[in-house]
């Protein structure tokens, strides 16, 4: 009978609760989804590997940005990057376009659209950011030559967009210029040939990039999941649970 109760009131905290069941991506291959579907934007994250593939709405994953992405020398000294990221030596967090088995290998997938319904290219804009730094999103051309594409240092416009190909599917080299936890909001437009222009709602996909641990942060980290266990539990911060969740998967690496 007892025992009953218990599991009730296991069963009723889960039901309350159903938002902190974030999962932490800090490696494989992972795309941000952009769908538009009977007249209906599915933005979410589509985890191609490792297998098996898995779909999660915007925020209930988290990009785990780990030590291997701190730039050596922050930002380089040359006028196109310093134009971008900000002075020199400045702190960054890359995620490279391509595949390193220690870090997220981060794409836009489209591939669930046809370009059939659509009169030309879709955008995906970045509109807000909120975190302790900046984000920059950007490609590299064939010479080597730096092409900005999105940045939260300058504010936000038009400007700060992709284009996706519907069916398509790309990626790109995104930066962080502070640890901490990041949301990231982007919102997809195109034009439809049957329902003509469409626009969602902005999507925040979360990013958690984490610092090169020190013993001193080692035993902070502990402390913090402690705490981040039982923010779980009271349900009030899913940021503060996403915080907490990261140093106790580096712990168990
Ligand atoms: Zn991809």
């Amino acid at each position: 009978m007892k025992m009953n109760r218990i599991v009730v009131a296991l069963m009723a905290v889960a039901s309350v609760y159903p938002a902190t069941s974030q999962t932490m991506i800090p490696s494989g291959h992972v795309d941000i989804g952009v769908l538009y579907e009977s007249g209906v934007w599915d933005l979410h994250v589509h985890k191609e590997v490792p297998e098996p593939e898995e779909e999660f709405g915007p925020s209930d994953a988290v990009f785990v940005v780990g030590a291997k992405a701190q730039q050596a020398g922050g930002v380089p000294n040359s006028a196109s990057a310093t134009a971008f990221f900000g002075p020199a030596g400045s702190p960054l967090w890359i995620l490279p376009k391509s595949q390193d088995p220690e870090l997220p290998f981060l794409g836009i997938g489209a591939e669930e659209m046809s370009a059939d319904d659509w009169n030309g290219s879709l955008t995906l804009t970045m509109t807000e950011v909120r975190g302790p730094g900046d984000v920059f999103v950007w490609d590299v051309g064939a010479f080597g030559d730096l092409q900005p594409k999105m940045s939260s240092r300058d504010g936000f416009s038009a400007g700060d967009a992709l284009t996706v190909e519907a069916g398509g599917h790309a990626h790109y080299f995104w930066a962080f210029s502070a640890p901490g936890d990041y949301e990231v909001f982007l919102s997809a437009q195109g034009d439809h040939k049957v329902d003509g222009s469409v626009q969602s709602e902005p999507a925040g996909y979360r990013f958690q990039v984490v610092p090169e641990p020190g013993v001193g942060t080692l035993v902070l980290a502990g402390l913090v999941c402690l705490g981040g266990f039982r923010r779980r539990f009271s349900g009030r911060s899913v940021l503060g649970g996403a915080t907490a969740v990261g140093p106790c998967v580096r712990r168990s690496l």
